[in-house]
């Protein structure tokens, strides 16, 4: 189905589509993953009995525990990776799927070869993770045309014109958002230019690229587009083509929005929108805004989300809790019940306000689980300190450049309490007094703790954090020796 039709279904058509879907992966896919054989026989479910989202309550969750290489079981991801065989082809595939088999052994075919297309993972993500070993996600040659499918939905949601001309600054790494950048701009025939971001192009070609080819959007993460962002109007560059600028990677404050506008004016760029994507790189694709006041549209017909609340019952339309993920039209690496960490406002099945699409959309603000972490900021208790709250916080403030989150302990001394020091650069001409004030009294009221704050020039910081030679800036750095 096209995506015009398919994101204007009624919500009865996309719940009947949905539960067709559920019960054709349950019973047809599923079985070829050794995890969820192993989990299916642990709680003595049947596949064939999970024929809707009804039923899909029965199944247990699954996490990032289940998924992430240790250092005991590092190809433990590789369990999630849908693998038939012959025997289990006979015994779960559809008859059309038997009756193709049979036909290409008639025709005197290699059966393997023409399962190898749909199953055999040929192309690989990894996880970006802070402390966990990166996973491993494995693409079919089938899921590269899905994955090019969803990624033409994302700039057709977004309406990007068919003559812009985009650049892509995200990293040139086995990650999502440069792949579907790629992957959207290259099978919608669009002319890009695929950086790779600083470390690959470097920032002052991605600068002057944006204004010779007059890009009309640019693909990035926030905090590397407000850097080079910043360089552009430091050299009077002209941007202003500038139409879309797409983010992908952090979270986006309305705060941070409005210091991008400002600094957007000064290149010329009066009218840009810009819109964030939601993503997790188990989910195998991006979700994204239609305008920059609605959610994140989903696929109907690809993946299946729930919203579950601290005791894992599914809540409600447009009620608070934790994200929930199941692969419906994947192969390689699929997901069920995945617990994606997200804490979301609510996911909506109405027709959305602004495009009128009917697809379910994820809320806008997403709260990242597991960047609460525990911390002893007194030798009397640990505290449970929400990091995410530093993100939106600190690139809101129009008079901070920069900064960088460190967790270290007093003295480098293991044996002692934690302290958070936060390293900031202030915009030219501030009084750094005062600014030092206003951020501790938000980050108290924020986060109920304070942190020591240390002045330091915008080359510092950007150094700290790494901004042309890391992957990914390292915002928030643990330096807590370990005991
Ligand atoms: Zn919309």
């Amino acid at each position: 189905m096209d995506w015009p039709t398919l994101s204007h279904l009624t919500q009865a058509e996309i719940l009947a589509l949905q539960n067709r879907a559920i019960k054709r992966f349950f019973r047809h896919e599923l079985p070829f993953s050794p995890f969820f054989r192993e989990l299916f026989a642990k709680h003595n479910l049947n596949f064939a009995d999970i024929k809707n989202i009804d039923d899909l309550q029965k199944v247990p969750f699954t996490s990032k525990a289940d998924l992430a290489p240790t250092p005991e079981d590092p190809g433990k991801s590789r369990k999630f990776i849908l693998q038939p065989d012959e025997h289990l082809i006979k015994k779960f595939a559809p008859k059309t799927k038997l009756l193709k088999i049979l036909m290409q052994k008639v025709a005197g075919l290699d059966v393997k070869k023409f399962l190898e297309w749909e199953y055999k993972p040929v192309h690989l993500h990894f996880t970006t993770g802070r402390t966990a070993l990166p996973t491993a996600v494995g693409y079919s040659s089938r899921d590269l045309e899905t994955i090019k499918e969803t990624a033409r939905r994302l700039f057709q949601t977004m309406q990007i014109p068919s003559d812009a001309v985009v650049v892509n600054a995200f990293p040139y790494a086995p990650h999502l958002a440069f792949w579907l950048t790629y992957f959207a701009t290259s099978s919608l025939r669009l002319t890009t230019l695929q950086s790779g971001g600083g470390k690959i192009m470097g920032t002052p070609k991605i600068i002057d690229a944006i204004e010779k080819l007059k890009a009309k959007v640019v693909t990035s993460i926030p905090g590397y587009f407000y850097h080079i962002l910043r360089e552009a109007v430091a050299q009077k560059r002209n941007w202003s083509n500038l139409e879309f600028a797409v983010f992908g990677g952090e979270r986006v404050s309305d705060g941070f929005r409005a210091k991008v506008k400002e600094l957007l004016k000064e290149v010329g760029a009066f009218n840009t929108k810009i819109l964030t994507t939601y993503a997790m790189t188990e989910g195998k694709t991006a979700w994204v805004q239609c305008s920059e006041e609605t959610g994140y549209h989903t696929y109907p017909d690809m993946e299946f989300f729930e919203v579950v609340d601290e005791n894992g019952n599914r809540v409600p339309e447009n009620s608070p809790g934790e994200l929930v993920y199941t692969s419906l039209n994947w192969r390689g690496t699929v997901m069920v019940r995945y617990r994606t960490g997200d804490m979301i406002q609510g996911l909506s099945l109405q027709a959305c306000q602004t495009c009128g699409r009917t697809v379910p959309q994820i809320s806008r603000d997403i709260q990242r689980k597991s960047d609460i972490k525990e911390f002893n900021l007194t030798k009397v208790k640990g505290e449970l300190v929400n990091l995410n709250a530093f993100y939106p916080l600190l690139m809101g403030l129009p008079d901070v450049e920069e900064w960088q989150l460190e967790i270290a302990k007093v003295n480098n001394d293991p044996y002692e309490v934690d302290e958070l020091i936060l390293y900031v650069a202030p915009k030219v001409g501030v009084n750094f007094e005062n600014l030092s004030h206003e951020i501790n009294r938000r980050v108290l009221s924020e986060t109920g703790i304070t942190a020591r704050i240390v002045e330091k020039n915008l080359k510092e910081v950007l150094s700290l954090i790494g901004m042309e030679s890391e992957l990914k800036e390292k915002r928030i750095v643990d330096k807590r020796p370990k005991a």
